[in-house]
Parts: structure tokens; sequence; C-alpha cells
């Protein structure tokens, strides 16, 4: 075969990646419609339910030369993994904590994968990577920080929290031969990512000091101080202290303003984990109780949990952006003094990725088409079907945690016989195999607990009250 001849023949089958209008039409509109059935049955649909699938329905469809029609994918899709089990998109989840999913931003995702823009890189991609640093400044604005500061669009609030770790053993420097006398301080409450990203930092084998709480899950001031203290008599190198501004259990704010005085006054690097509550600054409560959060130096905060946008976005924040990019820089020494040159950071130059997903697209474009006040009103809605819940469960006869800081309410039902730890799971069971609401539980002082988050944007009163009649119905069973 001549070179011309073969040239056409695989041309022609690579054509198929450019599909022409017509079929792009025909295949956009099946999954719009896909989409749209999805939304639809979303309000009227379960939040949970056993689903006996689980996802093997794919493994008998294999990856292969064989080409399948839209109309058979999407049912693989809805049979294999659009089955409830958790639908993460309900209103009624409100376990662990919800995500989201707005709709705006999947239009947004959709453009930034027609249009491939590069930003990772400022020269290759200036409106893209504009856009994230604009939006980096605006949330950097919301939570106190200098407008100066460094910043990332993640893909969560782990990567962000690895981000934000490593720049402060770089910047605190904390080389090899120092791990074993440096001291991170912490609670047990600090989200596993922490840990996690302590460890894949290279610093497992830092001395961790885990501060006692308070009652309500909070980092004792008084106590961090006494250990800083000890540690500094004891020739040790304190270096970095991790607080949380809403933990994943119970929703508590470590008492920022006095922790973070005290990083200050003995050179600690204060790293706030604010991924599930940072957004509740946007709120005139939550500004309140969020207050000390601004004098971090580096701070997580996750779009994707507070600002209800699909999974694969979180952000981190470093007050001192020299700092960020010593870290995480990608060529040599001279891109440092380069930063300082160029009109606009590039992300590449402030995280581990180099190419990385148009994600600014996604924040931007609901942000946009709605302004901010929507996203206000839902967080402040959030914090008070929280209390509404606080205060109507204990009706009910259930004990509770502390009155919700921002959007977690912790209960147990406690029966006059039997154990309550049991009386609860067999509850939790309970509201699951119901499905309409999703919750779920944590082990606080060693008892069984259950947990209320609240931070669906499709959570409303109703679905609370949903969940307060399925728990009353429940408990009568459960009890007669
Ligand atoms: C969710 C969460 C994380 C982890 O973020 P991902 O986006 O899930 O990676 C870290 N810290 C807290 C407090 C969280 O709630």
């Amino acid at each position: 075969m001549s070179l011309g001849r073969k040239i056409a023949q695989v041309e022609r089958l690579a054509r198929q990646l450019e599909p022409s209008a017509a079929t792009r039409k025909k295949v956009r509109q099946e999954v719009v419609d896909y989409s749209e059935d999805f939304l639809e049955k979303l309000a009227k649909g379960k939040a949970y339910e056993a689903h006996s699938d689980r996802g093997l329905g794919l493994l008998k469809s294999p990856i292969s030369d064989k080409p399948t029609p839209i109309s058979k994918v999407l049912k693989l899709l809805k049979k294999s993994v659009d089955f409830p089990a958790l639908n993460p998109a309900s209103g009624g989840h409100l376990g662990y904590i919800p995500g989201g999913g707005v709709y705006y931003a999947a239009l947004g995702d959709y453009m930034a994968d027609v249009t491939n823009r590069y930003a990772g890189v400022f020269y290759a991609g200036p409106g893209a990577v504009r856009m994230e640093n604009m939006l980096i400044r605006w949330v950097a604005g919301l939570v106190g920080y200098p407008i100066s500061a460094g910043g990332n669009l993640t893909s969560g609030g782990s990567i962000a929290n690895l981000i934000g770790i490593c720049t402060a053993r770089d910047a605190k420097g904390v080389t090899a031969d120092r791990v074993k006398r440096s001291v991170i301080y912490l609670t047990r409450q600090a989200h596993h990512s922490v840990e996690k990203a302590i460890r894949i930092a290279g610093l497992k084998e830092c001395i961790h000091r885990y501060v006692p709480m308070d009652e309500s899950y909070r980092m004792d001031a008084g106590e961090l101080k006494n250990l800083i203290e000890a540690d500094m008599r004891n020739q040790l190198t304190p270096f970095l202290l991790v607080g949380s501004a809403g933990t994943t259990d119970t929703g508590s704010v470590d008492p920022l303003l006095e922790i973070g005085a005290l990083a200050r006054k003995h050179g600690l690097w204060f790293h706030v984990d604010a991924a599930y509550g940072g957004f509740f600054v946007l709120t005139r409560e939550g500004k309140s109780k969020l207050k000390g959060m601004e004098l971090s130096d580096s701070l997580v905060i996750d779009p994707h949990k507070g600002l209800f946008l699909p999974y694969g976005v979180g952000v981190v924040l470093v007050r001192n952006q020299k700092a960020m990019n010593a870290t995480h820089y990608y060529q040599a020494n001279y891109m440092q003094d380069a930063l300082e040159a160029m009109e606009e950071p590039s992300p590449a130059d402030l995280s581990p990725e180099l190419t990385k997903h148009f994600r600014g697209l996604r924040m931007w474009l609901p942000l946009k088409l709605l302004g901010v006040r929507p996203f206000r009103a839902c967080l402040e809605e959030k914090m008070l079907l929280a209390k509404y819940f606080h205060a109507e469960v204990q009706k009910l006869g259930f004990e509770t945690g502390p009155p919700p800081e921002l959007s977690v309410v912790t209960y147990r039902y406690v029966p006059s016989k039997g154990s309550a730890d049991l009386f609860n799971k067999k509850l939790l069971k309970a509201v699951q195999e119901d499905g309409r609401v999703f919750i779920s539980s944590t082990l606080l002082n060693g008892q069984f607990i259950l947990r209320f988050a609240c931070l669906s944007f499709r959570t409303h009163r109703e679905t609370v009250d949903t969940l307060l009649s399925v728990l009353q119905r429940e408990v009568k069973r459960l009890t007669r």
C-alpha cells in the first residue's frame, strides 16, 4: 500500500474524533435529555438506596475497538453509576459533608472542556490564568488575606492542605535532619487529610501534639500555650499549628484569634483548614464566628463544599506568595524573581500541577450569572436549618451536642433501657432504609453519635421536616 493510501485509511478513522455539527447535536441532545431527567427526578427521588449493581454492569461492557451508541452508553450509566447508593446531588444528603453541584458550574465545565484553555501558565492562557487568580483574590479578600497572597485552585481540600503544609515545611526550614525535633500542634478532630498531607510531606516523624479540646471539641488555647512553652524549654522546635475552621465531625471552630496569636508570638506557621466552614464567612454570623482565620499563614477552603460547586475544586491560600512559589516553582531558581515581573503568577508555579483542568470557569460562571447574594442566602439558610433541627430534635426526646456553630448538629436517642449505641445504630440503619434522607454517624468519646450536616444547596426546611418525621416514626417503632 502506498504511503498516501495508508494515511487516507487511518485518517478516515481518526476523523471520528471530530464529529460533525449534526452528530454533535444528536449526541448532545441525548446527554442533555439524560441530565434533565436526572435533575427533574431529584426532588422526589431517594438520597440513599442500597444498590445491587454497585457499578458491576460497567465491567460487562469492556472498553474495546467497538463503538457503542450514545443511547446504550447512557443506559449503562443510569443502571450502573447514577442509581442512588448515596446520591450526593440530592438535597436529602445530610451525612458526612454534603456536596452540591450547582447547574451553571456544569455548563462552565462544558465550555472549559470544549475550549480546553490552558490554565497552568500565564503566557499560554492569560485569560484562563487571570480568571483563576481573580477568583483567588476574591476568596483572599473574603477571608481577610491581603490580595498579595498566593493561591491556587486545586482539585479539592486534600491537595490544598498538602500545598499549605509543604509550604510551611520549607518556609520554616524543616529539612530532613530537623524533622524529629520539630513539633506540630493539632487536635484529634483535625481532618484526616491533614495527617495524610503531613505524611506525604515527609513530616510523619515530627513530634505531634494533640492539643486537648473543650466540651465543644475546640482546641483549648491555654493547653496549647503550655505545650508550646514546654516544648521550647525542652529545646524542641515548635513549627506548625493546624487549626480547624469547621471540623468535619462536629462543625466546631477552633478559637482562631487566640491560637493564631500564640502562633505569631512563638513563630509557628499557622495553617487553617476551613475546607468545610470557610465560605460561611459570606454570612454575617459566620464571619464573626470565623474571626481569626485572617491570622493564618495558609488556609484551605473548598468551593465544592461551601460554594455548592460540583466535586473537583478546592482553594489554598498562602499569605506569602513567595514562600508558596519557593516550594512549587517548576523551572529554575530565576523563576522566583521573574514572578514579580510577570503580570500574573502562573498556577503551575504554585502547585504540584503543571497542566490542569480549567477549573476557574466552573466557579466563575455561577458567580457571574447569579451574583454572590444567592450563595450568601443559601449559607445562611443552612445555618438556620441547623439551629432549627437542633431545637426540634430535642423536642422528640433526643440528646444533642452544643448549638451548632455552623451547620453540623450531633445528636442521639438514649432509650430508657438497653444500649444507646446499639439503639442509634439501628436508628441510623432505619433512616437509611427509608432513603429519602441520608445521615451519617461518628464516634465521640467512644459513643456512637448521629450527625446532621447541612450543606447541600438543595436542602430546605421540608427536607429537615422529613428527617424529623422519620426519626420520630423510627424511635416509636424501636422503643415499642
Ligand atoms: C472535606 C474536608 C477536607 C478534605 O477536602 P477534600 O475536598 O475532600 O479533599 C479537609 N478538611 C475538612 C475540614 C473537610 O471538611
